[in-house]
């Protein structure tokens, strides 16, 4: 059997992979397993060396594999080309790796200790289609630099590109410590329920509740990234057309199907008026198409299921009360036209439920406590961003809300060696910098007497 991949603009086959079948998931994973001692056995230095000579491959290809990634998931070219670049930059990573994973001496007066990092064994890792690429090396490099094997279960909408990235990696690796196995849910329920040792998802908080209950029975191992339902809080001393800038990125960048995209927007009255108004035109100035449209800036919705879902909840907005600022109309095919909410409040399901479509929702709000209690109101803890000029006052705000990443006057995410966290359903356990690293890892402690 065929796995389509279908360019979401357009309705046209991009290529097919072949699907795996469920019942051959299982032999994919024993072949991993035995891959993994002789893995494990390069060291982190030697893991790093040859996973290294992949990142020039991907800068070459660049051109070519963000054209692949841009036509199988919508986003623009230069967004799909600068993606592809983006993974191929491996350097600065690896080092951090290599020191996440190298044996850390501890010693006491009696005791000499190797504080060590040890693989897992094999790590299933789960990706979705919104960062085709990126997400498949935020789960799969740390995974496979803590000495795991790695077997990947990317989204059933981008599998060209996911294909095409462990094609990259295969032309370095030894057989079988970085494999692929394509589908949708049936796919991932084998390969969660296999004999892995942990499971790296990223994706819907939905399909997170089905894989920690799946991973339980066994007790392995689990690092969930899941969806948010990110707000902005505007105070009255903000730099409106800065914030309104902000607003207008972040909540259409890559047509809103950004785990971090602006879902909610808390703005004090003050400044409400001048600030909708800068969002609306931000909003209309914006170019909607293809991703080889000249200056496009918005592409589509990944499939019919998701358009529909985002329609479905404008539509019971405007049906409970909310103004259609900008947008609303002219939406075609796969395509959501760009819209703005205003006068939404949290009965309604577009501010509850994650939207993941080019939709910026604003609220007007009398207090900056009001904003913050808004803000906390959200099972989702992902990003938070708070613009205002006093950066102290901001500050004050930012560690009132209740998410992983909270960004003053720019968006969610830290200086190099930082984490990506999310809070509360938003995540479980995390990556990136050290100590996300060590999560794709056992934690030993080997321990002798010290040389008198
Ligand atoms: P999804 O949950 O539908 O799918 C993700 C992956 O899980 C796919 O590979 C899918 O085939 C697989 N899957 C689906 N059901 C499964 C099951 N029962 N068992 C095992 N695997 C299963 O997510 P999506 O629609 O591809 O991606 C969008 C979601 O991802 C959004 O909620 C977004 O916020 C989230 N996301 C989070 C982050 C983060 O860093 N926190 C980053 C990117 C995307």
């Amino acid at each position: 059997m065929q796995l389509e991949s279908i360019n979401p603009a357009t309705g046209d086959v991009v290529g097919v992979v072949p699907v795996t079948a469920p019942q051959d998931v299982a032999a994919v994973v024993a072949r991993a397993r035995a891959a993994q001692p002789a893995w494990e056995a390069l060291g982190p230095r030697g893991r790093a060396d040859l996973l290294r000579r992949a990142g020039p491959t991907f800068l070459e290809r660049a051109a070519a594999l963000g054209e692949l990634l841009s036509r199988e998931m919508g986003k623009p070219l230069r967004e799909g080309v600068g993606e592809v670049r983006s993974v191929g930059h491996l350097d600065g990573e690896l080092e951090e790796m290599i020191q996440a994973f190298e044996p850390v001496i501890l010693q006491d007066g009696r005791t000499v200790t190797e504080y060590r990092h040890d693989p897992l064994g094999v790590c299933a890792a789960l990706t979705p289609f919104n960062f085709p690429a990126s997400m498949i090396s935020w789960m799969a490099l740390p995974a496979l630099m803590a000495g795991n094997t790695v077997v990947l279960k990317p989204s059933e909408e981008t599998p060209l590109i996911a294909q095409a990235y462990v094609d990259v990696f295969n032309e370095v690796l030894p057989p079988d410590v970085l494999s692929i196995v394509h589908g949708g849910a049936e796919q991932g329920r084998a390969l969660v329920s296999a004999d892995v040792d942990m499971i790296a998802f990223t994706g819907s908080r939905e399909t997170g509740r089905h894989i920690l209950c799946a991973a339980a029975p066994g007790l392995k191992r689990v690092m969930l990234e899941l969806g948010g339902k990110d707000p902005l809080v505007v105070l009255d001393d903000a730099d409106v057309a800065q914030a309104a800038d902000f607003a207008v990125r972040n909540s259409f960048r890559n047509a809103g199907q950004v785990c971090v995209s602006t879902e909610r927007i808390y703005v004090q009255e003050a400044v409400a008026e001048a600030f909708e108004a800068a969002v609306v035109a931000g909003c209309q100035a914006l170019v909607q198409g293809p991703w080889d449209l000249e200056g496009v800036a918005v592409g589509p919705m990944i499939h019919a299921r998701q358009r529909d879902h985002v329609l479905r909840q404008i539509d019971e907005a405007v049906a409970a009360g909310a103004t259609v600022a900008a947008g609303g109309v002219g939406h075609r095919g796969n395509f959501v036209a760009p819209t703005v909410l205003c006068g939404v409040d949290h009965s309604m399901s577009i501010m509850r439920d994650e939207t993941f479509g080019p939709v910026a929702c604003i609220v007007r709000v009398s207090t900056e406590e009001e904003a913050v209690t808004l803000a906390n109101d959200s099972p989702y803890g992902l990003g938070a961003v708070v613009f205002g000029s006093d950066e102290e006052r901001a500050a004050g705000v930012a560690r009132r809300i209740r998410a992983g990443m909270v960004g003053i006057n720019r968006g969610v995410g830290g200086a190099s060696g930082s984490p990506w966290v999310g809070a509360k359903e938003s995540g479980l356990g995390f990556h990136g910098g050290v100590d996300g690293h060590r999560q794709f890892s056992q934690a030993r402690i080997v321990s002798r007497r010290a040389s008198p």
